[in-house]
């Protein structure tokens, strides 16, 4: 088993680092370009909601990416100390989206589950959010 653990403040254009950075961290698992793009994505949307839902693009918040694997399974862990989620089911709802003023399309939630074999997601409002991704 190998881990690493992230730590960025919630700024849009830290999310390309933690994309990139992770997966470079992946690198001796020599992924397929299907894996590594899946797995791209679901990191995108779960850093990007974080940084634009969770702290509502307040840059001061802090967003903690885990990532750990061994043979069988890589485990990408996405948190934040933001605002939280009122109703999960709702939020999962394919095109279901607080933000149609920033024009986001409500899908973030189904790509990730989409690419994960298994998505979890757990949160308190006011406390923030965590989002498990395993592959
Ligand atoms: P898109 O991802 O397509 O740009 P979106 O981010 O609104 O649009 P989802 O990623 O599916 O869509 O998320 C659905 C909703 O869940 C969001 O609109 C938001 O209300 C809520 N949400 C998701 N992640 C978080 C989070 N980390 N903290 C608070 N709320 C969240
Ligand atoms: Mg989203």
């Amino acid at each position: 088993m190998n881990k690493m653990t992230l730590e960025c403040l919630a700024h849009l254009e830290n999310e390309a680092f933690i994309r990139t950075s992770a997966i470079a961290f992946l690198m001796p698992l020599n992924l397929s370009m299907e894996d590594c793009m899946e797995i791209k994505t679901m990191l995108a949307e779960a850093v990007v909601n974080a940084m634009i839902h969770g702290y509502e693009g307040n840059h001061e918040g802090i967003v903690r990416v885990h990532v750990s694997y061994d043979e069988n399974q890589i485990e990408i862990i996405v948190a934040d100390e933001g605002c939280g989620i009122d109703d999960i089911s709702q939020a999962m709802q394919p095109l279901f989206t607080s933000k149609q003023h920033l024009e986001r399309s409500g899908m973030g939630m189904t790509i990730m589950q989409t690419f994960a074999d298994d998505f979890h997601i757990t949160s308190e409002k006011g406390k923030g959010t965590v989002v498990t991704l395993r592959k």
